[in-house]
């Protein structure tokens, strides 16, 4: 494995407010995929892992009978199918 002398910059771009205004990300890269380097927010894999984790809360807080959403209201059973919550909020 070839060690590399100087960690090459983050190579996802960055936009400013609207989309003319973008720069690299002049954050040091972390981790290398698939030629590319990113630093750890831009990280695919972790930016796939949030997603993964975001989804898993949306699972956990909808009902399982009938797929009602929660996120309007913490109730402790589910107001169209009167399922009990497996996850309440505190
Ligand atoms: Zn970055
Ligand atoms: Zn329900």
């Amino acid at each position: 494995m070839n060690k590399i002398k100087e960690t090459p910059q983050c190579c996802e771009m960055v936009y400013n407010r609207d989309i003319w205004h973008h720069h690299q990300c002049s954050k040091k890269s972390v981790v290398e995929r698939n030629g590319k380097f990113y630093c750890k927010i831009h990280d695919p894999e972790h930016i796939k892992a949030k997603e993964k984790k975001r989804e898993e809360r949306y699972n956990l807080e909808s009902c399982k009978k009938c797929g009602h959403h929660f996120s309007y209201g913490w109730y402790s059973y589910c107001p169209i199918c009167g399922t009990k919550r497996k996850y309440p909020r505190p």
